[in-house]
């Protein structure tokens, strides 16, 4: 089978490697978490929320959500919910996953 274009790479839980985000739905690569590097992504699977909560960042403040792994319970960093500036809402919606918590496959 031919496939054009990027590898259909997978980003896996790192604990458990259950399938969290595939690479078309990596949207940029330059986001800090908690610990390091961490990705953005458009879409995730196989995670549930944490509780709701506000977090003061440099660009504004935002409403949160943390975002775990439903399998292992592994913590991968947050779902961004609302945006309280205007020119930031293209996060809402938006999962932000510490790199050091995924692993990516081909
Ligand atoms: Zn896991």
């Amino acid at each position: 089978m031919e496939i054009h274009g990027d590898p259909p790479a997978t980003y896996k839980c790192r604990n458990c490697q259950i399938p969290i985000a595939y690479r078309s739905e990596l949207l940029s690569k330059n986001y800090m978490g908690k610990t390091g590097q961490a990705f953005m992504f458009s879409h995730a699977r196989n995670i549930v929320f944490g509780q709701k909560e506000e977090k003061s960042l440099i660009t504004g403040v935002y409403t949160i959500a943390a975002i775990f792994c439903s399998n292992c319970g592994e913590e991968f960093g947050w779902k961004y919910l609302q945006a309280s500036e205007a020119r930031q809402n293209f996060k809402e919606g938006k999962f932000v996953i510490e790199c050091s918590k995924i692993s990516k496959h081909f």
